[in-house]
């Protein structure tokens, strides 16, 4: 899936393991996103790097710029999005999200229902679909989760994934 291939991406230039891709109503991809964080500021206007913002998720809202039809878009992205972009893709209202696999200790499907939140409740929240991309998802971003998390957050990803306690 591309967004894992954005993801391996986002490591060889030094950011953090996650990428993300926006779909309209037709299956086409309309922009592509992966953590920037740790990289230069770029130049051009629309895109955004070097900064805590630069998630994979809000790269590709901002290459976007105003989205026609959200109501018939689906971001899918390699990790569970955490609140600021879960919170960006309820505001724009978007159609769908769907996420490879769950991040326990910084991802927020737990932390927003979003059914229960009025402003929100447009955006269908579909969690990791298919075992097998869930799986390579994990595998993915495990080094980082040992790397990035304080220890209460690695615990917590080591509890959800077990099996990838070694890989890390
Ligand atoms: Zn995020």
């Amino acid at each position: 899936m591309r967004t894992l291939e954005l993801a391996r991406e986002s490591v060889e230039k030094g950011s953090s393991p996650i990428g993300c891709v926006v779909v309209n109503g037709q299956g086409q991809i309309i922009a592509e996103g992966r953590n920037r964080a740790h990289e230069p500021w770029p130049d051009h206007p629309h895109e955004v790097a070097d900064s805590s913002f630069a998630h994979a998720e809000m790269v590709a809202f901002y290459r976007l710029g105003r989205i026609e039809k959200p109501e018939e878009c689906t971001l899918y992205s390699s990790l569970e999005p955490c609140l600021m972009c879960g919170g960006a893709i309820g505001m724009v209202q978007l159609a769908r999200v769907v996420w490879a696999c769950d991040d326990p200790w910084g991802g927020s499907g737990r932390l927003i229902k979003w059914d229960m939140h009025p402003a929100y409740e447009k955006t269908e929240v579909v969690p990791h679909p298919f075992e097998d991309l869930e799986q390579e998802a994990t595998k993915l971003f495990a080094p980082e989760a040992r790397k990035a998390y304080p220890a209460e957050g690695w615990e917590a990803w080591i509890k959800r994934y077990p099996e990838t306690a070694e890989l890390s």
